[in-house]
């Protein structure tokens, strides 16, 4: 059944040649326990290796059941080694760290039984090797004949033809090596069982046929008739395909990472930085630019239209203004147009400032040096522009717009109205109700930051005539146009001619054919320019955030790289911790292709949970992130609406975790390719 023929093996030792194994011819049948003696350095574990098909180097061939190892494919040579040999070595080459019926399913798992099954062979093996006891218990925690009985069971776990032994007792006390060689004799009744030995009286008491090699040559083939023959039985026995499922490749490397649970969690979170730079620079962009979206979605209704002059171009800084005079341009070009918003601004226009409904501290000629009063800051409203309104009946909450005609009558927002009532007063009641303004005649000095203390105070009384709903953050207080007009002109001796203003929003009355209205009035004449308000704003605030996450993006990569660098040096480490396992795993038949996938697996394991760590700290941050900015935005505006600026959509999410496991598989994809590569014999010795 194993016919040897002119096996010649030579280690190259830089110019030296080792001739290990000289020429070596013999056969042997089935049914026998073998044993191989010789002194040391004389070719046995060489010859074993040979015929265990550990390594293929060699000359000559060697033939099992006709089939030749020296013509084998690699698939081949992979299945041989599940299936035809079983090894057992002196140091046992167990995995340690798994418990003694773990370590006979890695060999189980390679033929893909069904897990019912595999728990019964398992039992059942280490019950035939007297091991029934100690079934779940760690490796480390046996005796040593007891892992070389655990050994003996993972050989013969694939049921072998032939069991290769090297020095199996060679670790072992002389009672405990007597077992192992009864039960190696008991297994040689329907199996060839080569054995090598130092112990010439073991070889003596036991084995059939005694192989005598001196220096790399057979010298001697005698049969032991000391030893009872036992007869041989014929079994013929099925082969299946050398095979790991990914599944416990994964559940193999599970188990690894759990072992380096350190380092394992050390890597991902390593990496999750990473991530989590990446993830937070799309949560912010994307959620600064919806809830952006969302306000002006909240300021302009949607049939409002910015009017601008073409030739600003796209320009955002610098932009011309637009003049009073252009408003009745404006509304001359189309019916449609029912109402206008007209902000005020333009330097040494008159800015109110200050609003309350107390004409005491409005007139307080002091105010500026007690703003940081308790009860002067709770009576007072500040920050607003004044816009011309022609009519937004939609946004208004309470009262009315001011009466045709009226003369001092403004609607104030909804954010100035609480801003008024901040004990939560009934804003109803504000309706009616005189509101004192405190005008700055010369304006607000943008540059100081500051209001002039020295000007005396100009102070007018208007009435409350509504409420306006807006959920912006641009507080403005509206007045129907003429009338806001004429009082800038009587009260300041404003130039009608010399108002101006960024923005001229018009609103209309048809919203069914808004884009082909938009493409008329754009058409039908070369001076100004119109767009949906919320969309030309909107765009601006995407084309910025576009960029602020490319720069983010871009920061974020660089920790990427890094990162992927240390996956790739983690795996690598991993390859050279586990290069005895990979040799056990050679040995007991697994693939190339099932070191890889150990390995990518590994890979995998870090990816996924470097994004769950990933993807957890962007959660958390974002929370702290929004909530800051809405603290600080209710400081500074009472009625700021909650925003999400921080919010990672779940699609992305789910890309970044898709990003994230390719990413260290590729990382780890070398390292593992290496470990693939390793010869299982090299592999064995730990190089
Ligand atoms: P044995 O098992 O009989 O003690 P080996 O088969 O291990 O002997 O070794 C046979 C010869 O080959 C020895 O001279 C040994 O030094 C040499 N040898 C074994 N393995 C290697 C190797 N990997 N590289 C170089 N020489 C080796
Ligand atoms: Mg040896």
């Amino acid at each position: 059944m194993l016919k040897i023929k002119n096996l010649r093996k030579t280690y190259k030792i830089t110019k030296h040649k080792i001739i290990a194994l000289d020429n070596i011819s013999f056969d042997l049948p089935n049914g026998k326990l073998v044993a191989i003696v010789g002194p040391s350095g004389c070719g046995k574990t060489t010859m074993m290796n040979l015929i265990g098909a550990l390594d293929a180097d060699f000359e000559g061939d060697v033939i099992v059941n006709g089939k030749s190892l020296k013509a084998a494919g690699e698939k081949e040579i992979d299945t041989y080694r599940k299936n035809t040999v079983g090894f057992i070595f002196q140091q046992f080459n167990l995995l340690n760290s798994l418990t003694a019926i773990q370590n006979i399913d890695i060999a189980l798992d390679l033929s893909g039984t069904t897990k019912e099954n595999k728990t019964k062979k398992g039992h059942n093996l280490l019950s035939r090797v007297g091991l029934t006891d100690q079934i779940n218990k760690k490796v480390n925690l046996l005796s040593g004949g007891q892992r070389q009985r655990v050994a003996i069971a993972r050989a013969l776990a694939n049921d072998p033809q032939i069991i290769l032994a090297d020095e199996p007792t060679g670790a072992l006390d002389v009672e405990t090596g007597k077992q192992v060689m009864e039960l190696l004799k008991e297994i040689s009744k329907e199996k060839l069982v080569l054995m090598v030995t130092h112990a010439p009286e073991l070889a003596k008491a036991y084995a059939d046929i005694i192989v005598e090699m001196e220096d790399g040559k057979v010298i001697s083939i005698e049969e032991n008739t000391a030893s009872i023959s036992t007869a041989a039985s014929s079994s013929k026995k099925i082969e299946t395909k050398s095979k790991m499922s990914f599944y416990t490749a994964f559940k193999m490397s599970l188990r690894n990472a759990w072992l380096k649970k350190g380092r394992t969690l050390a890597t991902a979170i390593g990496t999750s930085i990473g991530i989590c730079g990446i993830s937070l620079a799309l949560a912010i962009t994307s959620g600064t630019t919806h809830s952006v979206n969302t306000q002006i979605k909240g300021i302009f209704p949607s049939n409002a239209i910015t009017v601008g002059l073409k030739e600003n171009g796209d320009k955002i800084n610098n932009i011309k203004p637009l003049k009073y005079s252009d408003i009745n341009s404006v509304l001359s070009l189309n019916s449609n147009i029912y109402a206008y918003n007209f902000e005020i601004e333009g330097k040494g226009m008159p800015l109110s400032y200050f609003y309350s409904l107390d004409e005491n501290i409005i007139k307080d000629k002091d105010l500026m040096s007690k703003m940081s009063d308790q009860t002067t800051k709770e009576k007072l409203a500040t920050i607003m522009s004044p816009s011309v309104l022609a009519d937004v009946k939609n946004d208004i909450q309470y009262g009315n717009l001011p009466k045709k005609g009226s003369t001092n009558e403004i609607v104030i927002s909804l954010s100035t109205a609480k801003n008024l009532e901040k004990n939560g007063g009934n804003l109803k009641a504000l309706i009616g109700k005189s509101i004192y303004v405190r005008y700055l005649k010369n304006g607000f000095n943008p540059n100081s930051n500051q209001v002039s203390n020295t000007e005396t105070p100009i102070v007018r009384t208007w009435k409350i005539a509504g409420i306006a709903n807006t959920t912006t953050l641009i507080d403005t207080y509206y007045a129907t146009s003429p009338w806001l007009i004429n009082f800038y002109e009587k009260e300041f001796k404003i130039d009608k001619k010399a108002l101006k203003s960024d923005f001229l929003v018009v609103y209309l009355k048809n919203t069914k054919n808004l884009d082909s209205d938009l493409q008329t009035l754009n058409k039908s004449q070369n001076k100004y320019k119109f767009e949906l308000t919320g969309k030309t704003i909107s765009a601006q605030v995407e084309g910025a955030m576009k960029q602020v996450r490319y720069a983010l993006l871009g920061f974020a990569g660089v920790s990427v790289v890094v990162a992927a660098l240390m996956i790739s040096i983690v795996v690598y480490i991993s390859v050279l911790e586990r290069t005895n396992e990979i040799g056990i795993l050679r040995a007991v038949g697994a693939r190339k292709r099932d070191i890889l996938n150990v390995f990518v697996a590994e890979s995998f394991i870090i990816g996924v949970l470097s994004a769950g760590i990933g993807l957890l700290l962007t959660l958390g941050i974002s929370k702290v992130i929004n909530s800051v900015v809405y603290g600080y935005l209710k400081n500074a505006i009472p009625n700021a609406p909650y925003m999400e600026v921080a919010k990672l959509p779940l699609n992305d999410a789910g890309l970044i975790m898709l990003f994230c496991i390719v990413l260290s598989m590729i990382a780890g994809f070398y390292p593992s390719l290496k470990a693939s590569k390793m010869d299982p014999i090299d592999a064995l010795r730990g190089k």
